[in-house]
């Protein structure tokens, strides 16, 4: 059950920051849009209007365009050097750290999620991500080459170029991070950003773009159109003087990214959704495997790209682990994420909880058993009860399309040579998991799975230098590690006869 909001005291720079009227950046000005016109962002663990953020649609999608290609051509930014742009990136770093419980609550309140959790892993992973990049800007190398043509001699290298102007559309499931994982290569290797957060939660992004300004970043490098994605994202994927687009968010929406971008075949990288199988050995530590598995579907409510919503466990063991994961799920405490108290906090929005419900009607329609969970909670707020489904069939709803909510469907398997074609069987690529205490399976799995990352024996682990995305229809590209940097730079061949 939801618990009742505990009278909470929300950190001082919070209650500022929210009685104000937020403006949006372009070129190192706090603007509203051209139209004047603003929306509202909601505290989904209540339904309230938090504040209004602009309305950005396409003339000041142009506006940002423009000051990024200003800053990204005439400077002072292409002067910066690679050891300045790293320095800015760190200072940036310290003063996410310097503002940690502001961004950790204006997080929480915007997104829903346990404030417990933006403390302990969105505001220090977000510090980690410039601090991260900020170490990589010096290191951005090129390589000498040799050339066998004959009749003359030759000395050619490559240089690791900036793309240019980066358009970045990030979603509401980790606001904070999300905007780090975009922003800091891109920024380490000198690109100049247009940023469009998720409509649903803009508030992070645009505290992120005032300790921006106060790090040192000049005018116009890092721009921040708040909007909805049909008219300000599209605009930004669509813009012709845009070099690339980075984009996290749903297959469906990173298709149309992909065609809006072929105007001018700007480059494109894509985040995009999973139905990640996650799958427990026989011969599994369970006192691991069981709360890892609840935690790889329940954590951020489920809405996480690489959720473990298809749990596949070997038959042996299959009642333990669903009598395991059901028990697990009593040890959450369901209620507003601001309240220390919860660890589990509501959807994002009605529209996010009609979705989850309208898959468990679905489930249940189509025959799947419901072992705990299943229903929305209250009226206020978004919430909906962590759910366990067995009794399913590949054919289902539930099992193939990705909830983005605490649904997990678990299936029974017996044939440890077939496992991997099953956990396959589907769209996605993104992650996939295996317990085992069998190094040879682990690793055979972990060669077998086609997955942009395979965890043993955990779940959700990330890191700055671990890269990430998707095989199959979970994206294009790698963000994080050293591969990020792939994504920013245009790699030009110099060759001189000598
Ligand atoms: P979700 O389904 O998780 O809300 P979306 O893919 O719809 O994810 O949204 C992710 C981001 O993409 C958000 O910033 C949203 O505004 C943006 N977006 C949505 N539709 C479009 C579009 N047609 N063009 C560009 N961006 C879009």
């Amino acid at each position: 059950m939801a618990t009742t909001l505990a009278p909470v005291h929300l950190n001082r720079k919070v209650e500022e920051f929210l009685s104000q009227k937020r403006k949006m950046l372009i070129g190192g000005q706090w603007v509203e849009a051209a139209s004047g016109k603003t929306f509202d962002t909601f505290n989904p663990a209540t339904g309230e209007v938090l504040t209004c953020v602009p309305e950005g649609d396409r003339e000041d999608i142009d506006r940002a365009v423009k000051a990024a290609r200003k800053a990204f051509e005439e400077g002072p930014w292409p002067e910066v050097s690679p050891a300045q742009r790293g320095r800015l990136l760190l200072k940036l770093a310290d003063l996410v750290d310097k503002n940690h419980e502001e961004l950790a609550e204006l997080e929480t309140l915007d997104n829903g999620k346990p404030v417990f959790f933006s403390r302990i892993a969105d505001v220090p992973a977000t510090a980690d991500m410039f601090r991260y990049f900020g170490g990589w800007a010096t290191k951005v190398e090129g390589t000498t080459v040799p050339v066998s043509m004959p009749g003359a001699k030759y000395l050619a290298y490559t240089l690791r170029e900036p793309i240019g102007v980066v358009g970045q559309i990030i979603p509401w499931n980790f606001p904070l991070i999300m905007a780090s994982w975009k922003l800091a290569p891109a920024l380490a290797v000198g690109c100049t950003v247009v940023l469009k957060p998720a409509e649903q939660t803009p508030l992070t992004a645009l505290r992120l773009g005032e300790l921006i300004l106060e790090a040192g970043f000049p005018e116009g490098v890092v721009n921040i159109v708040t909007g909805f994605g049909e008219t300000a994202g599209a605009a930004l994927a669509a813009h012709s003087h845009v070099d690339k687009i980075a984009f996290t968010g749903s297959t469906e929406v990173g298709k149309l990214i992909v065609n809006a971008a072929s105007g001018n075949l700007k480059k494109v990288s894509l985040e995009l959704g999973g139905k990640s199988p996650n799958i427990i050995f026989p011969d599994a530590d369970l006192k691991n495997a069981i709360p890892g598995s609840a935690n790889a579907i329940f954590f951020n409510q489920g809405q996480c790209c690489t959720a473990g919503s298809r749990l596949f466990v070997h038959k042996n063991i299959f009642d333990e682990v669903i009598d395991g994961v059901a028990a697990f799920t009593k040890n959450f405490r369901i209620g507003p994420g601001i309240d220390p108290a919860n660890n589990l906090g509501p959807l994002i929005s009605q529209e996010q909880l009609d979705r989850v419900c309208g898959y468990l009607d679905s489930g249940a329609k189509e025959g799947a058993k419901t072992v705990v969970g299943g229903h929305k909670i209250g009226d206020k707020g978004y919430f909906v009860e962590p759910t366990l489904l067995v009794d399913v069939r590949p054919d289902m709803k539930v099992v193939r399309e990705e909830i983005f909510g605490p649904v997990v469907a678990a299936i029974p398997f017996s044939d440890p040579n077939e496992i991997a074609a099953s956990a396959n069987a589907t769209t996605y690529g993104l992650a996939a998991a295996v317990w085992t205490r069998d190094l040879s399976t682990a690793h055979r799995m972990a060669a077998k799975l086609r997955a942009g990352t395979v965890w043993i024996n955990c779940y959700n682990v990330f890191d700055s230098a671990l890269p990430f995305g998707g095989y199959k229809q979970s994206g294009w590209g790698r963000e994080m590690g050293h591969d990020a940097l792939e994504l920013y730079t245009e790699v030009k061949a110099v060759c001189a006869q000598i």
